[in-house]
């Protein structure tokens, strides 16, 4: 089956991923002289940085996610489909999807990172990861149900594995999930569950390396764990785990730490996709581009954002994976696309690092500018200017300005809602099918 397109005498972009990098580049060319082609298997656009804040019930989903087809109701040359893109055919210039096939002329791969379990399956099935907003809401879910089970379980033991949480991975979402629960035990759990012994409740931080905020500045890493150890959540450097089977963590130390939960962020790897021959693929999981994002082996495939590894003088090992990266990517490759159809010659892509940012909780931040590095208050309100003014949509800015400054006066977050799919119960009907 074709996906069905108008045909045009336009030449077909098609993009895959409405994330940062694919969203962006359909933003620059959605008035180029192309047809654009955006495919997502969601038909929203997610905020990443902000899934650790859906995680903790401090923002519902809706205010960090938004629809792709409100962002193009103007723009009559981009097509949407929501569909997972399972293949590429590079001979025949076509892709294979959920939904059908599609040919294309340009083809751009924004396919994103999901998460990396390094291979070990009992890890994937047991852990929970925060990768979409779905695994943010699971999160949410299982924390709330597990302080609700806390309240009627009499059994010490049994109490300690539904309140304690251990987070695995010391980067940007650990620290901030390992805060965003401390402040959780401070503020919330007092006055929400007021029969629970809130001492009781033990956050573990796990880092494999020696330093937390690995790739930020040393004055970064000892801050947070600082502001971390101060909110007492128990963090422990050069702790490697090894195994998880649902009731005990355990690390190659040999210790065993009991938990019900176990929070995995303990790295990334590039979406897969079938089709492109292994010399295209580096580590990780990414693809290999040169310095105009141009798939090495092909002159009309392209890859950006957290999937695309590039080099340049000042990044031997490849750019960082993170938005701006993504989205600067995807500007610049608006600007060189239209050029290499005209057979002008494009500008190579040269990452300007903006600088990087963590927060661990109300008024501590750590942020690190190319001059100038600081943390505590300051860096707070910075990280929450800039968090918001990247947020897509105003209607999006108003509800998280409005839920951070409720949150902030009133120590408290109103969006403690556990929210299940619906179970089919067996009919009377059904159960006596059954019996017969
Ligand atoms: C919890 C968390 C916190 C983060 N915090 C920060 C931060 O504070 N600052 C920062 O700079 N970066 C942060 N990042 C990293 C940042 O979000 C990524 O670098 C950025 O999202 C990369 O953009 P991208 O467009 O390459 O990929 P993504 O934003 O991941 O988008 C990929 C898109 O492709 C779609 N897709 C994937 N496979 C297919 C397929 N086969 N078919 C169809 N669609 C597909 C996905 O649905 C998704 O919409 C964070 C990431 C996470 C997970």
């Amino acid at each position: 089956m074709i996906i069905n397109i108008p045909t045009s005498q336009q030449k077909r972009l098609v993009i895959i991923g409405g994330g940062f990098a694919g969203l962006t580049l359909a933003q620059k060319l959605a008035k180029s002289d192309l047809q654009i082609v955006l495919l997502d298997k969601n038909n929203y656009h997610q905020f990443q940085p902000l899934f650790y804040q859906v995680a903790m019930a401090g923002l519902e989903p809706s205010s960090i996610s938004f629809p792709l087809r409100k962002t193009f109701q103007n723009s009559k040359n981009v097509f949407i489909r929501v569909t997972e893109v399972e293949e590429v055919d590079t001979q025949k210039n076509e892709i294979h999807t959920s939904i059908g096939s599609l040919a294309y002329d340009y083809l751009v791969l924004a396919i994103g990172a999901d998460t990396n379990f390094f291979g070990n399956e009992r890890l994937a099935e047991k852990t929970i990861p925060m990768k979409s907003v779905s695994e943010a809401l699971f999160l949410r879910n299982a924390i709330l149900e597990d302080y609700e089970k806390a309240l009627s379980t009499a059994n010490y033991d049994d109490r300690q594995g539904l309140i304690d949480i251990v987070i695995v991975g010391g980067g940007p979402t650990g620290v901030e999930v390992a805060g965003a629960l401390a402040e959780m035990k401070k503020y919330v759990l007092p006055k929400d569950y007021r029969e629970l012994d809130c001492d009781e409740v033990d956050i573990h931080l796990l880092q494999g390396s020696d330093c937390l905020l690995k790739g930020m500045s040393s004055e970064a890493s000892e801050s947070a764990y600082k502001f971390l150890t101060d909110l007492g959540v128990d963090v422990k450097l050069n702790v490697r785990v090894t195994d998880y089977d649902g009731e005990y963590v355990h690390t190659k130390d040999g210790t065993k730490i009991r938990a019900d939960k176990v929070i995995w962020a303990a790295g990334i790897t590039g979406n897969k996709i079938k089709g492109l021959p292994k010399e295209s693929m580096t580590w990780g999981n990414r693809i290999l581009v040169n310095r105009f994002n141009q798939i090495k082996g092909f002159e009309n495939i392209y890859a950006i954002g957290d999937i695309a590894f590039m080099t340049e003088e000042a990044y031997p090992q490849g750019h960082p994976q993170v938005a701006q990266v993504a989205i600067q990517q995807a500007k610049k490759l608006g600007k060189n696309l239209p050029k290499i159809i005209q057979d002008k010659t494009p500008k190579p892509f040269s990452y300007n690092d903006l600088g990087s940012m963590a927060t661990i909780g109300r008024h501590r931040a750590v942020v690190d500018l190319p001059k100038w590095k600081f943390q505590g208050f300051f860096a707070w309100m910075i990280w929450l200017g800039v968090h918001l003014f990247q947020l897509i949509g105003v209607k999006n800015r108003l509800f998280v300005f409005i839920n951070w400054l409720w949150n902030y006066l009133t120590y408290d977050q109103s969006l403690r809602l556990i929210i299940r799919p619906k179970v089919k119960k067996e009919t009377s009907l059904e159960n006596s099918k059954a019996q017969n």
